[in-house]
Parts: structure tokens; sequence; C-alpha cells
């Protein structure tokens, strides 16, 4: 479910316009107020939070794949992950499509684009145990 359809469920709230999309009133303070939770302690050791555009795992996943696909011939894997890094590029210089980060803003906590700094899956559903901290 995204973000949208969340809120226009629970809540009456006055939809504003913000970063080129709609979003509950209240929404520009929550993402406010992520930027100073900068840590997770998760399992007993602190981590940075991962903000949005500096996440790993979409390009570690497309280079496993495409290494896998072209049996390790680098220069065609090269070849693929430039078009790959450049998408990337082009998706990462727009809000984030979930909770309107900006690039180097941090997500609202646990929006489904935040990437887990330890295991680097989706926070949101990893199974590492999270705690926000300041
Ligand atoms: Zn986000
Ligand atoms: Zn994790």
């Amino acid at each position: 479910m995204s973000i949208e359809q969340s809120q226009s469920s629970e809540t009456s709230e006055k939809l504003i316009s913000f970063r080129g999309s709609q979003v509950v009133e209240s929404w520009p303070k929550k993402l406010k107020d992520a930027q100073s939770h900068k840590s997770m302690d998760i399992e007993g050791e602190r981590f940075i939070r991962i903000p949005w555009g500096e996440e790993t795992a979409e390009i570690e996943e497309a280079k496993r794949q495409w290494t896998e696909y072209y049996h390790g011939h680098k220069s065609l894997v090269d070849n693929e992950m430039r078009l790959v890094k450049q998408a990337i590029e082009e998706k990462r210089n727009k809000p984030c499509s979930h909770c309107r980060a900006e690039r180097g803003e941090y997500h609202v906590y646990l929006c489904e684009m935040e990437e887990c700094p330890k295991c680097h899956r989706q926070a949101l559903a990893c199974s590492c145990k999270k705690e926000l901290v300041k």
C-alpha cells in the first residue's frame, strides 16, 4: 500500500501539494523530524541510517545479475552497469517516491524505500531488530 492510500484511509487530514505530490498536511513535519534521527541501533550496534540516494543494494543486485548473465565478461557487464547507474541516478535526483525525501535526506522511518544499514535489505521488511536513535 502506498503512503497516499494509507493516509487517506486513516485520516481525514487535508491534503497539500509537496515536492510534486499530494501528501497529508502533517507529512512535511514528519519528514523534517526524520532528519534528526540519524542512527539506528541494531542488535547492540549503532549504524548511521542510509539517506535517500545512498542505497547500495540495488546496484549490487544488478551487478550480480549482469555478471551472471554475461558469465563475468567485464566489458559487457560494465556497459550494462553504466545504464543501470544512469537510471538509478535519474530516480535518485527526484524525491523518494514513497516519503518524498530529497536526495541526501533520511526517509520517514521505515519508508519502504529505506535500506537497512546492517543487512542492506529493505529496512521495513528485514529481520534485524532496529531501534531509531538520534
Ligand atoms: Zn522514502
Ligand atoms: Zn536488516
